[in-house]
Order: structure tokens, then C-alpha cells, then sequence
């Protein structure tokens, strides 16, 4: 009963039958955990990870995981013992980071619009790679903070090349009216003064256009124009170690075949082709290509009722543990745990939180399933429990780890008392 090598890890042994994980059935692992229930493949996210690093073998590299994407201290682990860093976005992440494998705070790059000092004081003293900076303000801060720990800062500017790329605007990020980076017209003059602060390095130029960006060409458009920008700074006598091609190449969320080695292999190319002359280390921060495909909800039904026209599935998942289809009108599969003979109807899955808004999918054409059966929502390894919430007072999803014939609780079922601990009445 291998395992085999798709796009996606969940899989029917045999024909018709019993939807699996690695060597584990859903249903055994939904009986032990209970539901909602995440399962990832450890598998799937080092395979992922190895397609990066081999189509970038050819140069010095670093895949620094997008810790948001799914920020699991087992996962975290998982790709760090295996060479990966990390792009993280707050204090919180890099805490992660130190707790599920403190030996890689020197493969850490930090990213966000709005750092604290208190967080750019936290990855000085962990001394991370680099900071990428979103504003001169913030490079102003750092050198501050760096000057009064007497830590020296590695710090790339995040530019914004004003490159388009297509995709959803929440989610979009290289233009020039959106909130991060610098403007890449910018960003020689700033270069130019921090090199007159000796607590300052200037390690590299960092880009992030957007995430779930199908297409290999903006990536290309935008690193031509940042190594464009680091030939001009190694003229100004300003040698940058690196440039750091962020996150955000997409996966295919619909059924159907995705040749995700073939996928990595063109934006490598492109990146390669783009850098041109440029023969320092590359960087780059994918999140959810790693982890969303090696992920599933597993809900259970609880009830199917008809109003009028229409027929609503009722999971006992809900948008406070997915809130991508609500958030970003994104589309997850959904397949039945053990499927049943019958004829597909047309029907709504949603969850029970009180929002018209709390749906899986809206006309959606779905084998049979009656009250206790299970579905998986497919592709849900990336951005989904990391914005769960607790919502109508629902406690949040436990998670499991599947590492070939094995699954082992990675984050228990938070309970009532969790939730009730912070709060006095
Ligand atoms: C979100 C983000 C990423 C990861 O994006 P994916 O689409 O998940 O690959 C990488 N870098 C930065 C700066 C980000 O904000």
C-alpha cells in the first residue's frame, strides 16, 4: 500500500474505497482525535521541499519556509532538519522558531511592515540572517536598536518593483499603491546612507509580489529589476550577499492533475534567467506551496437539510477553522472519507457559525452523504488553522502529524478551559 506520488497525499487504495494518508485512514485517525481534525503528510512537505532545493542545487541557495503558512512547531522541525530556514512576520514566529528547533535562528529572515522594537530586539539577539525592511523609518529603528545592543543588523530592503501579478487582490502585494516594501526608485539613495552606519550590513534586496501567483513571469519581471538594482549598488561600492525572491508561487486548489516538480523546475529557470550576472546566494520564502497540498479538514457531517430549493451539508467544521472560502472566495475539494453509491447532487457545505458567510463551497456538485459520514476538505495544509479562531466559542482543531504508516498528535483539541483561562468575570 504505498503511497503514491500525486499532487495530493490523500489517497484511495483501492477503487471506491477508504480515503488514506500515508498508511493511515482518515477514518481511524478521525475515531482516535475526533472532528474537525487536520491531517498533514510529513512526506508531501519534505518531497516539496526537496523539489525546491534540487531545482536550485546549481547555485548557493536557502528555502526560507513562510512560517505562516502553517507555523506547527512538528512542521517547522520537519523542514529544519532538513536544511530549510524560515521567513517569519512577528516576534510570535521567531518564539516559534526557538522552540521547535533553535539551532536554525541563523537561517531566519524577518519580514513585516510593522515591527516593535521589542521584536527587532528579539531576532538581534537571536541573531537572525536578516532583517527585511519595509521603510526607512523602520531602518532607522533598527540601526538604533542595533547600535544600542552593540549586535550588528544584516538587513535587506524589501522593494516594491510595481510588477502585477495576477491573483487575489488581498493577496497581491508588488504594486506600488500597496502597503510594504520601499519604491525600487528608492532604494539606491537609502542603500547608499546605511552604509555610512557601522552598525548596519547590508546583506541583501528582498521582493515579495504575492502569494498564489500561478505564473512564473512576474517573479521574473520582478528579480530582473532587483538585480538590476544590485549591479547598480555593487557601482556605488555596495555588495549585496544575496537577493531574497520571497513567497508566493501558486498550487492548483482543483481537482485534476499538478505537476508541482515541473512547476518549481520553470520558476527556478525564471528566477536563474533573472538574476543574470548576479552570482550571490538566492534566497526564497515559498509557504504555501510546501505545506497546502500535504494538508486536510476532516469533518464530519452532521446534518443535510433542504430549504427550499437548496440542500446544505452541515459540518461540524466550520469557518473559524478554514475561513479561506469565506475570506478569499477560495476553492477547496471535498471528497468523501468512505463514499457512497448514488447520484451527485448540487449542494451547499457549511459549517454551524452563525454567518450567511461560514460556507466550504456554494453549488457544489457532491456524492451522496448522510449525517456521521466523513468528507475531507483537500488543500488545506496552508492558511487554514493558522487563522483559525475561537469564534462563536468554538475551540480550535487538533492536528496530525502522518509520517509514512504512522500519525502522532502534533497539537491537541484546545478545550473549554483553554478559552476561559485568559478571562476573569
Ligand atoms: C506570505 C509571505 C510569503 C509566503 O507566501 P506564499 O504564497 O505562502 O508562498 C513569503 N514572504 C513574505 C514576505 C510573505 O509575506
Amino acid at each position: 500500500m504505498a503511497e503514491p506520488k500525486t499532487s495530493r497525499p490523500f489517497y484511495r487504495p483501492q477503487a471506491g474505497g477508504e480515503l488514506h494518508c500515508g498508511g493511515v485512514s482518515l477514518e481511524s485517525l478521525a475515531r482516535r482525535f475526533g472532528t474537525p481534525l487536520y491531517v498533514y503528510s510529513a512526506n508531501q512537505i519534505a518531497e516539496r521541499l526537496a523539489m525546491f532545493q534540487q531545482a536550485l542545487a546549481g547555485r548557493d541557495h536557502l528555502v526560507c519556509y513562510a512560517v505562516k503558512a502553517n507555523s506547527a512547531l512538528a512542521i517547522l522541525k520537519l523542514l529544519a532538519k532538513r536544511g530549510a530556514g524560515f521567513d517569519i512576520v512577528s516576534g510570535g514566529e521567531l518564539e516559534r522558531v526557538m522552540a521547535a528547533t533553535p539551532e536554525a535562528a541563523g537561517r531566519v529572515v524577518f519580514s513585516g511592515v510593522g515591527k516593535t522594537a521589542a521584536e527587532i530586539d528579539a531576532g538581534l539577539k537571536a541573531a537572525i540572517l536578516a532583517f527585511n525592511v519595509e521603510s526607512e523609518a523602520e531602518l532607522a529603528l533598527l540601526a538604533a536598536r542595533a547600535r544600542k545592543l552593540k549586535i550588528r543588523a544584516r538587513f535587506a530592503l524589501r522593494v516594491n518593483p510595481d510588477v502585477f501579478a495576477d491573483t487575489h487582490p488581498y493577496i497581491s502585494t508588488g504594486l506600488r499603491e500597496h502597503k510594504f516594501g520601499v519604491d525600487i526608485r528608492r532604494a539606491r539613495a537609502i542603500y547608499r546612507s546605511a552604509a555610512k552606519d557601522r552598525w548596519l550590513e547590508a546583506y541583501a534586496v528582498s521582493v515579495h509580489i504575492g502569494s498564489q501567483i500561478r505564473s512564473a513571469d512576474p517573479f521574473g519581471a520582478a528579480i530582473a529589476r532587483v538585480s538590476k538594482l544590485a549591479m547598480q549598488l555593487r557601482e556605488d561600492g555596495i555588495t549585496l550577499k544575496a537577493i531574497d525572491a520571497g513567497g508566493g508561487l501558486g498550487i492548483d486548489y482543483h481537482d485534476g492533475a499538478f505537476d508541482a516538480a515541473g512547476k518549481v523546475e520553470e520558476y527556478a529557470e525564471a528566477l536563474n534567467r533573472a538574476l543574470g550576472e548576479f552570482d550571490g546566494r538566492l534566497l526564497i520564502e515559498p509557504g504555501r506551496f510546501l505545506v497546502a497540498q500535504a494538508g486536510a479538514l476532516v469533518t464530519r457531517v452532521l446534518y443535510v437539510k433542504r430549504n427550499g430549493k437548496k440542500t446544505f451539508v452541515i459540518t461540524d467544521a466550520a469557518m473559524n477553522d478554514l475561513i479561506r472560502p469565506a475570506l478569499y472566495q477560495a476553492h477547496h475539494e471535498i471528497v468523501p472519507v468512505r463514499p457512497r453509491a448514488g447520484r451527485a447532487c448540487v449542494v451547499d457545505v457549511v459549517g454551524p457559525v452563525c454567518e450567511s458567510g461560514d460556507f466550504f463551497a456554494r453549488d457544489r456538485k457532491l456524492v451522496p452523504v448522510e449525517p456521521g459520514d466523513l468528507v475531507a476538505l483537500l488543500d488545506a495544509g496552508a492558511y487554514g488553522m493558522v487563522q483559525s479562531s475561537n469564534y462563536n466559542s468554538r475551540p480550535r482543531a487538533a492536528e496530525v502529524l502522518v509520517e509514512g504508516a504512522k500519525a502522532r498528535l502534533i497539537r491537541r483539541r484546545e478545550t473549554m478551559a483553554d478559552l476561559l483561562a485568559t478571562e476573569r468575570v
